[in-house]
């Protein structure tokens, strides 16, 4: 009978010291001793990847993004030696994969590449000698040979795509909290675990700043229906699952984006910096319209990038945060949240409604405390259910 296979991916706290890397091993080795075959992906050490992004930007703010590339995937691939070393020494016979040695084909676009393809075959061949394979995450290779990354956070869409071809019967994402919440626990220390969550409510809270997940992942997961499951390293715990085409919940949870910007140009050069940031590959995340200016939104980490293009067309720029809502329902409690936080002395700079989503921009001390207040109100508050309905359809 042929044997379950389960693929691991542990992020960067949970591969972030030896003791740690150890306590990773213990995940494994039950997962090996209960008759699975076992692939697993690593994330860098914390840590590590930011460092090395420090390194190369004390050189160019702007570093050539092939050789980004270079750099920042050696991050996951200490992780993974060391793991492997761990495992091998502990007796389980163990190889670490580069992305590229593990044939992780993805398209040109250094520093964001999307996986096209993989060639499973080195990973099946050590499967079947009983091995355990460790794969480096966020990393591919082009069809020209050259060394890709897939975007902060990728490690989960490298799990996820392998999950895929390798036909797993599970991906278990472990990382630093035991599932996904109603909000970042971080911030929100009274946010629920939810124990399932669909595949399009988890994409637009990781499309909003739920860093749990790498967004990426949520959707190739879906695409491929990749069973798919977050969970701790450190403690005991089922997790959550991430399953479901449609969303149910009224308001399934609150996701942070932090560390955007808001640069203000004028209204006539809205097209062509639209073009622009097209031609350089810079998500405009929002428009915001004003009489006499224009407002684009985008990641204060492009902004680098962007004032290359804008040359002084920059009227003014600010720091800003997004909160979003999601759920079915979200949309209808737009008005009543603005007017919540206005109550609070919260003032929103813009809101906008999507499909099942609506995101408020504000100044970034206070994104916490607008979560909390609308996350207490819509969420933790026993009569949540009849509050959703008293300011959604009474109001
Ligand atoms: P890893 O290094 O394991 O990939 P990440 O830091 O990328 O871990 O993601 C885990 C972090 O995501 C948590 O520590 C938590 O602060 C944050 N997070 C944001 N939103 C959520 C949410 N809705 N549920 C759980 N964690 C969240
Ligand atoms: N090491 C990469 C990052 O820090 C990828 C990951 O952790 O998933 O973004
Ligand atoms: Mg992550």
């Amino acid at each position: 009978m042929k044997k379950p296979l389960i693929v691991q991916k542990f992020g960067g706290t949970s591969v972030g010291s030896i003791d740690r890397i150890y306590k990773v091993a213990e995940h494994i080795i039950t997962a090996k001793n209960q008759g699975k075959q076992v692939v697993v992906v690593v994330s860098a050490m914390s840590g590590e990847t930011n460092r090395l992004l420090g390194l190369a930007k004390q050189i160019d703010s702007v570093p050539d993004a092939r050789e980004l590339d270079v750099l920042l995937s050696s991050g996951e691939q200490i992780s993974m030696a060391l793991l492997a070393i761990t495992l091998n020494k502990m007796g389980y016979p163990t190889r670490s994969l580069t992305g590229a040695q593990a044939n992780i084909m993805t398209d040109n676009q250094h520093n964001d590449a999307v996986i096209k393809h993989i060639d499973v075959s080195p990973i099946t061949e050590l499967l079947l000698q009983d091995q355990i394979v460790i794969v480096a995450g966020f990393q591919g290779i082009t069809a020209k040979g050259d060394i890709t990354t897939l975007g902060r956070g990728g490690s989960d869409t490298s799990a996820v795509a392998l999950a895929g071809a390798l036909k797993a019967d599970e991906c278990q994402i472990f990382t630093d909290v035991d599932g996904v919440y109603t909000c970042d626990p971080r911030v929100v220390e009274n946010a629920k675990k939810l124990t399932v969550i669909d595949f399009p409510s988890m994409a637009r809270m990781a499309k909003h700043g739920a860093k749990v997940l790498h967004l990426p992942s949520v959707l190739c997961a879906w695409k491929n229906q990749v069973p798919l499951r977050v969970l701790s390293t450190f403690n005991a715990n089922t997790g959550s699952l991430v399953k479901g085409d449609k969303c149910l919940l009224p308001l399934c949870g609150l996701a942070l984006q932090r560390d955007m910007c808001l640069i203000k140009i004028a209204v006539e050069a809205l097209p062509t910096v639209k073009k622009q940031c097209g031609m350089i590959g810079i998500e405009i995340w929002d428009v915001i319209e004003h009489p006499d200016w224009v407002g684009i939104v985008v990641k204060q980490d492009a902004y680098s990038k962007l004032e290359l293009v804008l040359q002084g067309r920059v009227a003014d720029r600010h720091s800003i945060s997004l909160l979003t809502a999601v759920g079915a329902k979200a949309e209808e409690l737009a008005k009543s949240s603005c007017q919540l936080l206005l109550d609070n002395e919260i003032v929103t700079i813009h809101q906008k409604l999507d499909n099942q989503s609506f995101t408020i921009a504000l100044f970034p001390d206070c994104v916490d405390s607008a979560a909390n207040i609308l996350h207490h109100a819509y969420i933790t508050l026993s009569e949540a259910h009849d509050c959703l309905q008293k300011h959604a359809f009474l109001n």
